[in-house]
């Protein structure tokens, strides 16, 4: 299935893709997608081991040239999913400093040192009840949302890509506490969630972040989403969007948006993308 957008893929400027940006774009205009972001990740964890992997200056010469190719075939952005951690805050924002990003998604991959994204990073959860991990991992993205460094929250419950082989499925309502006051807070600050489709990918049988999530979302008053499959290549790009996006329309029907410069520009609502798709576009 089709989606209007695709705003969360990686090329070979990220350290953990090889992929041809171009491939992705060939990929897009066949399925009628019309808004594609390449979201490449800055990690600037000197301990990381893709620290300084990204290149801005590759990264924005290739979008430009990529931009003046396919000038109407679609709406091309250029953007950055940054590893958001504490204890590097200061970097990050001298690091995003006057550089042109339409939109920057703030993602969770590190904890403690660990790469909590990867499965090289699962000595995280040794020693800790779920309650423990979980409530570490959200209290960090409660720091990343003050910030006010980012647009859109990636895969806003990430941490049970691993957490839920160790703990079981991850149930959203157990933190309901927590994750609520996170919710009003992306409201209030004029942030959007993500709806990251890699979850089925990933062999958890649901999206990120979970329903239970967005139905906390949409009760806060969250509105709007924007739509990534998480690509790492092209072969990964738009897998699972069906699923993904009958689920959030589940939920509600939320405003699909893009940004360009910063600016958020509504695009759709979700079910006018499953209408349009039920008469074969
Ligand atoms: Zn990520
Ligand atoms: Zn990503």
């Amino acid at each position: 299935m089709n989606t209007v957008e695709d705003l969360h893929v990686h090329t070979r400027i990220s350290k953990d893709s090889k992929e041809d940006p171009e491939k992705y774009i060939v990929k897009a205009i066949e399925r009628g997608i019309e808004y594609l972001g390449f979201s490449d990740h800055i990690d600037l964890d000197p301990k990381d081991k893709d620290f300084g992997f990204y290149r801005y200056e590759d990264a924005r010469q290739s979008y430009i040239e990529l931009k003046e190719k396919y000038n109407n075939g679609l709406s091309l952005f250029f953007a950055t999913e940054v590893t958001y951690q504490n204890n590097i805050e200061k970097s990050i924002q001298n690091n995003l400093q006057g550089r042109p990003y339409d939109y920057i998604i703030g993602s969770i991959h590190r904890l403690e040192g660990y790469t909590i994204s990867s499965p090289r990073g699962i000595q995280f959860f040794n020693g800790k009840d779920e309650t423990t991990a979980y409530s570490i991992y959200f209290e960090e993205v409660d720091r990343m949302i003050n910030t006010g460094f980012f647009d859109i929250v990636g895969h806003f419950d990430v941490l049970k890509r691993y957490g839920n082989s160790i703990y079981g499925t991850f149930n959203a309502n157990r933190f309901e506490a927590i994750i609520v006051p996170l919710m009003k807070k992306i409201v209030a600050k004029n942030l959007v969630i993500e709806i990251n489709s890699s979850g089925f990918r990933h062999k958890l049988s649901e999206q990120y972040p979970s329903n239970d999530i967005l139905r906390m979302y949409r009760d806060c008053g969250g509105r709007e989403i924007t739509i990534g499959s998480d690509a790492h290549n092209a072969s990964q790009f738009g897998v699972y969007m069906e699923e993904t996006l009958k689920n959030a329309l589940s939920i509600f029907d939320f405003n699909i948006v893009v940004f360009a410069q910063r600016k958020k520009i509504k695009l759709s609502r979700l079910s006018e993308l499953l209408s349009k798709n039920k008469v074969g576009r």
